[in-house]
Formats: C-alpha cells, structure tokens, sequence
C-alpha cells in the first residue's frame, strides 16, 4: 500500500521513490509507487497533474485504499523523481480549505447547511440548503470568511476513530467504516474531509463570492480562492481599464457615462426610424410616378432590406399591383401587395427559389427572400417578371 504524502505532507511538491507494480490494462499504462503526493480524485477535489521521471501523469484514482498512477509511457527505472504540478495542487487546497470556511461561515452567521461542493477548472460552487440568499447576507458571509483568513487560524488534519468521533461537533458524520479523516480550522470548523488543505487559514489569501444562484430548490454560490482570484481580479481590472480609456472616465463614473450613451443610443435610433420612414415615403411616390401598369420591380445598390422593407409598406398603401423591391447590398428581395392581387408570395418562391438557390418565405401577401449571389438574385427576379408578364397578357 503506498504511503499517502499527501495525508501528512501536503507541501511536498518533488521527491524520489520505487514503483511497487506497474502494469498494463485496458491500453493503460499503469505505476504503484511506495510514496505518492499526487493526489486522486475524491470528495470533490480533481486529481493532481505531474511527471514520473519526466513523463506526464494522465489520470490517478484511488481503489481498495490504494492510488494508481496512470501514465502515457511507462519509466524505465525503478526508483522515479516525482513531481506534482504546484499552481493546481495550491490552487485546489486553497479552494477546499475555502469551501470549509466558507460553509462554517453559513452555518455560523444564518445557519445554512452547505449539500453540495464541486471544484472545476474554472468553476467552484457550493450549494446551499435555502432556496434564496440576498446580497446583504452574501456580503456578511464574505466579510466574516476574509477576517478568518487574515487571523491565520491553525489548520489540523488527523484520523479518528469511531470512539473519539463523538467528542468531536462534525457537522456532517459521514457514513464510512474505518477511521475517519478529520480537518479541524482551530475554534471554526471540523470537517471529515480526505482532500488537501492549508495549513493555515492565511494561505487561502483571500475568498471573493462571485455570485448566487437559485438552483432546484437550493441557492449555488459561485466562488474563487487565492491564486484564482487573483487573476479573476487581474483580468476584470484589465477589461474595467480598458473601458476607462475608452469613455475616457474615471471607473467610479463609467457604469453612469454607459447609461447616459445607452439612452443616447435609443433617442438616435427613435429619429433615424422617422427619418427612414419619411424618406421611404418620398421614394415610393417618386416610383410610383414613374411606374407603368403591371408589376412594380426596382433594385437598391446601398439600401438594407429594412429600408426597402419600408419602401414596400408604402408603396402597397398606394397601389393594388405586385410590388418586388430588390436589396443588392445584402442580396434579398422584398415581394408584396395589398391583398387585391391574386398572386402567392410565399408560394411562388417556395416554388421557384431553389432553382435559384435562394432561401426564404412568407404569405399570401408578403415574402422575402435571400440569395448567395446577385446573378441568382436577377435571374429570379427576371424569370418571375416574364411569369407576371405572360399572365397579364393572357
Ligand atoms: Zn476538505
């Protein structure tokens, strides 16, 4: 059975040791050592990254007390220099450490029981057992937990057995046979935990609650540690300056400069909407001056589908012909009328666009559609004129 470092020492990152087995299985390669401080996944916590004799472990679990390595190549040597990657190892005892600060503060402050605990890559979260938490109390148990931090509180870990257990206030006994792993945070919290920890409080550096979820009943409070939360800070900072230099303001008057440029925003759209309007009335009595009888066909080289969308509005208020406007600058067309012609937009182009290769659709009296390429887009609006036209004549 391998000796466990990371039980008693968590803060040993390199060391020297001899395989016990190595092995084949299921295309997996696979070591035993007789010392290990990589740590395998359990209670929540990932398993360490690392190298034996410089090649990268791909995975480690625990079975029957016992942890394996699984490797992409298998060492050649019998005695092997081991090393665990130190940023993950830190940064997942840091946020472990912090989880149990941050559930003893809960239970503390407004006796909530932590259910649930998940340390990802990027995400950590705790669920909490009330359906909703407000900012006030968030800030109180963020507030409560960072004074913990700065007084450094002792962190001991031991095994007890089922006889001492009951001197012990667990918030949670777990329901396990054998002696049970205790993390103690002195005078704060006692936790049956197998993860790794901190040995002081202080070297979580710091928790920041990033926010609160209501989650199937629970609340799921999203949090960063130490090392993470310094480049969530670092990063947020960064993006915060950025947008700064950009209004060319102060980070306590930004978030106001965005409102009065969001509501800027609206008023200009508000009058462009009229001016496009008032001058898709002008062009629709300008076309409709110089239109013959029959089908009204025009195209746009730098109108968007919005603007002849408008036009088309008017002009189907003025006139009871089929009307086909034609954007070249995003290749669509814009067919309508106002119901006293007996002609199925939506029909004829689910009809006729794919032999076009356009896309579209719409009803009786109203479609659009889409092409890839102005020569299609022509070729349709031609072959649908020659129709128009050969039925009028008949
Ligand atoms: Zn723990």
């Amino acid at each position: 059975m391998s000796i466990k470092l990371y039980y008693t020492s968590p803060n040993i990152f390199e060391w020297k040791t001899k395989i016990t087995n190595k092995y084949e299985e299921k295309n997996r390669l696979i070591v035993t050592l007789e010392q290990t401080n990589f740590y395998p996944e359990g209670g929540g916590q990932p398993f360490d990254f690392g190298t034996i004799d410089g090649i990268n472990i791909i995975e480690v679990f625990e079975k029957n007390n016992e942890v394996f390595h699984v490797l992409n190549e298998m060492p050649q040597q019998s005695e092997v220099t081991c090393k665990v990657e130190k940023n993950r190892r830190i940064e997942h005892s840091q946020h472990h450490t912090g989880q149990h600060l941050l559930s003893a503060v809960c239970l503390e402050l407004f006796n909530i029981p932590t259910v649930s605990f998940h340390l990802g890559r990027e995400v950590v979260t705790i669920d909490l057992d009330i359906p909703d938490l407000s900012e006030e109390k968030l800030f109180l148990i963020e507030n409560r937990v960072n004074e913990y931090i700065y007084e450094n509180k002792n962190i001991h870990t031991y095994f007890a057995t089922k006889q001492q257990l009951s001197k012990i206030p667990l918030t949670k006994v777990p329901d396990i046979s054998g002696d049970i792993r205790i993390v103690e945070i002195e005078g704060i919290d006692y936790s049956a935990c197998c993860g790794t920890h901190v040995s002081q409080t202080g070297e979580i550096g710091l928790l920041k609650i990033l926010k609160a979820e209501k989650h199937r009943g629970k609340t799921r409070v999203y949090f960063k540690c130490g090392l993470r939360a310094i480049k969530d800070y670092h990063e947020k900072h960064q993006i915060l300056t950025e947008i700064t230099k950009k209004f060319s303001s102060p980070i306590d008057l930004v978030l106001q400069k965005i409102i009065k440029l969001e509501s800027d925003q609206k008023l200009t759209e508000k009058k462009l909407e009229n001016a496009l309007s008032e001058n898709a009335k002008l062009i629709a009595s300008e076309i409709l001056l110089s239109s013959k009888k029959g089908v009204i066909i025009e195209s746009f080289e730098e109108k968007s589908i919005k603007e002849i969308q408008l036009i088309a509005l008017e002009l189907s208020k003025k006139t009871n012909t089929l009307i086909i406007l034609v954007s070249l600058q995003e290749n669509k067309l814009v067919m309508i009328h106002n119901g006293l012609t007996d002609f199925h937009c939506g029909k004829w182009l689910n009809d006729h666009l794919k032999k076009f290769h356009g896309k579209g659709g719409g009803d009786a009296n109203k479609a659009q559609a889409i092409f890839n390429h102005a020569d299609d887009l022509n070729k349709f609006v031609k072959y649908t004129e020659e129709y128009i036209n050969g039925l009028t004549t008949v």
